[in-house]
């Protein structure tokens, strides 16, 4: 697919849903990706990218930075509290925040280090055992936690069970998002970003419409 025709499908889903062209951000989401791929999407102008392991991204993206200016670096998957230092030297956002004893740890740092990546609290809207984030029903209560620690949020983020239909998790999302005035909602991926667009989206992540099936080796 590729990196202008997902652009030219955000215009069109951004129009449609009569939202600013150009409102949404896309995240284009690198990890497992030949660092070749990577190359030729940076060549084509995109700077924001997401990765879902601390540990991948440390190795691939200093690199890249030398070479190339204004990159905007999000992490999309599980921060582990040991690794929050180094998440904060790579990324200007992490979207994975998903438990009280994380959000101390990224308060106690960045009041020692003087700044934060904006952050995403990660809801569990399918309330799935095998996936991170709270729960609905607890996101009220922790979004009000990270206020209390001065944390910056900017919004929430999900990830909707495979086989559900998407909609009904973004508008989920969406409602709790309004009723913490909220502005920010991660939301969509290569097969449903389209939809979440329609229902709030501010930053989609996309990872194999624009880069290719993803190669486990
Ligand atoms: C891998 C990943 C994506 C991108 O998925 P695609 O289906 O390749 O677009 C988006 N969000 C998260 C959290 C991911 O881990």
């Amino acid at each position: 697919m590729g990196l202008s025709e997902i652009k030219d499908r955000m215009r069109k889903a951004e129009t449609d849903a009569g939202r600013a062209p150009g409102c949404v951000t896309l995240i284009a989401v690198s990890k497992v990706q030949p660092d070749a791929r990577v190359e030729a999407v940076l060549t084509q102008g995109q700077r924001c990218f997401g990765e879902n392991r601390v540990q991948e991204a440390a190795g691939k993206w200093p690199g890249f930075r030398e070479r190339f200016d204004g990159i905007d670096l999000h992490l999309i998957g599980p921060l582990q509290t040991n690794k929050t230092r180094q998440a904060f030297d790579l990324f200007q956002a992490i979207h994975s925040v998903d438990r009280p004893k994380l959000a101390r740890t990224i308060a106690r740092l960045a009041q020692e280090v003087g700044h934060c990546p904006d952050l995403f609290l990660q809801v569990n809207t399918g309330e799935e055992d095998q996936k991170a984030g709270v729960l609905p029903g607890d996101t009220d209560s922790f979004v009000a936690e990270c206020r209390a620690l001065d944390l910056p949020v900017k919004g929430l983020m999900c990830i909707p069970p495979v086989d559900e239909e998407p909609s009904l998790h973004f508008a989920l999302l969406a409602k709790m998002a309004a009723r913490n005035g909220l502005s920010g909602l991660s939301m969509g991926m290569s097969g449903d970003f389209e939809r979440a667009i329609a229902l709030g989206a501010t930053h989609i992540r996309v990872g194999s419409a624009i880069f290719g099936e993803r190669e486990y080796g």
